[in-house]
């Protein structure tokens, strides 16, 4: 059982799916928790105090816009400030949009970039510091099979999710003797409101009923034929916060039920 008591985790786009996974394993584990995200307050608050009451550990909330750099590094300083240390930085917030790459709309493509690729950058640049000075920490981003492979019609998703791959290793490099390491992880198909959303314009832009977009498009291309689980995701995460995960680094680590291997 890996002992997260005494560190902090910030996770961003934590009051949904993947990152409330994240949030609350580690806080299981005994980390203080930073949660981050979109969403309505009270739902928010019901979170943040169901992990304070639940795992005994103290959870505070950041509305840090994953648009806005200022906004990233003031939630990195909140949890250092409120907790002595941010130890753990998951950089997980993410959205999606489907179109064909020629009607693809341009805040669209600013939005996901930014979303789901600078705000890693802003997050890590923020959080390095204090982790090289108290020389140990752990970085983590949800990247995707689509770090890995593409599928159509997700230009943008796909763009930043291969540049997650690559800051990773960049990352990992530049800090592998500061015992900070620095990894992805690539879901497959996990059952979130993400992928929710998804369906009505895949059906459209593919000309496919629901059923269809499930059966064919999502689990078509995962071999087991299953979603894989948020709690799934969060357990290979808290590994990657273990000792014995040292020297893991650098590393892209698939979890998508055989998709990468086709
Ligand atoms: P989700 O929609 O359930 O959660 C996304 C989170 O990001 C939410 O908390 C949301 O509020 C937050 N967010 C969105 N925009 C934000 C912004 N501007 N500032 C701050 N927070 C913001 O989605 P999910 O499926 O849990 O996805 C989480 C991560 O996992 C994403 O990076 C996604 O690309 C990745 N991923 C998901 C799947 C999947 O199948 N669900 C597969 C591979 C990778």
């Amino acid at each position: 059982m890996v002992s997260l008591t005494g560190k902090t985790a910030v996770v961003t786009g934590s009051t949904s799916g993947i990152g409330l996974a994240y949030a609350r394993t580690m806080a299981k584990a005994g980390a203080n928790v930073v949660i981050n995200g979109m969403g309505e307050a009270a739902d928010i608050e019901k979170e943040r105090s169901a992990i304070e009451t639940e795992f005994k550990v103290k959870a505070i909330y950041s509305p840090a816009d994953m648009t806005r750099p200022a906004e990233i590094a003031d939630m990195v300083a909140l949890g250092e400030k409120t907790f002595g240390s941010v130890d753990i930085l998951i950089n997980n917030a993410g959205i999606q949009f489907v179109s064909p790459v020629e009607e693809f709309p341009l805040d669209k493509w600013d939005a996901i970039i930014a979303i789901n690729l600078s705000s890693a950058f802003h997050g890590i640049r923020a959080a390095v510091p204090g982790m090289k000075k108290r020389g140990w920490g752990r970085i983590i981003s949800t990247a995707s099979a689509h770090s890995m492979v593409a599928s159509p019609f997700k230009s943008a998703y796909i763009a930043a999710k291969h540049g997650i791959a690559g800051l990773t290793k960049t990352v990992a490099l530049e800090l592998a003797t500061h015992k900070i390491t620095c990894n992805c992880i690539s879901p497959g198909y996990v059952w979130t409101p993400l992928v929710e959303r998804q369906i009505p314009d895949t059906m459209k832009a593919r000309n496919m009923t629901k059923d269809q977009v499930i059966k064919d498009v999502m689990l078509a291309a995962q071999p087991t034929k299953e979603f894989v689980t948020s709690d799934q995701v969060a357990s290979l995460a808290l590994y990657l916060c273990s000792d014995e995960a040292s020297q893991i680094t650098g590393a892209n680590l698939s979890i998508d039920g055989g998709w990468t291997a086709a």
